[in-house]
């Protein structure tokens, strides 16, 4: 293991080191041999946030105490649990306040479902909740826009950016905008539409008091987003969730409409997050969930 520090604007710039792309496999093969330091633009309390640097060098997050409050915005009711509730449970176990942020409420979810739109938002919101408990949240927000129908909208930004103001994160996590050409299944219309609302609320609109001035006078001030980590196959950094991924399962399985009695959704997700971990240098019995760090300051 080899100590890196993520540095900020305000923290004194330590040498770089000599890597260009911080991605994925290219990111692999320059793996650092001393300790490194890798600009990701985001401030920590004291300007640098130490991570920890596998033998294949993909960063681990190591826990610091600059995000206090944090955000998940995604298109459905599931998307957080599949995407980073393993995480999620690993930030609220250390007194980290998350609240989540549904753009939909999955009324258009699950092929067989004979309810009422009504009755199947009803459900999915009620599940998402119970999800949400079993990994230490109970501050949720439905912006009730149509399943299937999302569309990075100047209305959802303003919805989203309201989320951002009233919540205040130093942390957003989201889902990536940008389609994976290798699977379709992740690459739901939804979710690019939302992660891109999301990267657009958190800048500029969120940040900025010119940006639905009506905002302002409703009270929610202007806020920076100190980071934001999308949810991503290739990720920079991944979170070890191997002591939390009882929750993640436990969150998942609370989504009965969805995956009903599906017995091997524990097997494979264990085997993904083992996947990620692995891929990350991490040892045999680890887990893991990916990110794509973005700086935002
Ligand atoms: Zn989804």
């Amino acid at each position: 293991m080899t100590l890196i520090y993520r540095t900020s604007r305000t923290g004194t710039p330590p040498p770089r080191a000599p890597i260009t792309g911080y991605s994925g496999a290219a990111r692999l093969q320059n793996v650092p041999k001393s300790p490194v330091f890798i600009n990701f633009g985001v401030a920590g309390p004291n300007g640098a946030r130490l991570c920890v640097v596998s033998k294949k060098g993909l960063p681990v997050y190591k826990w610091d105490k600059s995000i206090k409050r944090a955000l998940v915005v995604v298109a459905h009711p599931d998307d957080v649990d599949f995407g980073s509730a393993g995480t999620v449970a690993y930030l609220t176990n250390r007194g980290v306040d998350v609240a989540y942020c549904l753009v939909t409420s999955g009324d258009a979810g699950g092929d067989d479902s004979t309810e009422s739109r009504e009755e199947r938002i009803a459900i999915r919101e009620d599940e998402q909740t119970a999800a949400a408990k079993e990994v230490g949240v109970t501050d949720l927000t439905f912006l009730h826009w149509p399943d299937g129908r999302v569309e990075t909208t100047m209305a959802l930004r303003r919805e989203i950016a309201r989320v951002i103001r009233s919540h205040k994160p130093h942390l957003v996590i989201t889902q990536s905008p940008e389609r994976n050409y290798d699977r379709i299944f992740s690459s739901h219309p939804d979710h690019m539409a939302t992660g891109e609302a999301t990267l657009r609320a958190v800048y500029p609109d969120a940040r900025n008091p010119h940006a639905f001035p009506e905002l302002v006078r409703e009270g929610f001030a202007p806020h920076t987003v100190g980071e934001v980590w999308i949810s991503s196959a290739q990720p920079t950094m991944v979170v070890d969730i191997t002591k939390s991924f009882d929750a993640k399962i436990a969150a998942l399985k609370q989504h009965v409409s969805q995956i009903g009695q599906r017995e091997d959704i524990e097997k494979f997700l264990r085997r993904n997050s083992r996947l990620v971990a692995k891929n990350a240098g991490l040892g045999k019995a680890h887990m893991a969930e990916g990110f794509r760090v973005v700086a935002t300051k």
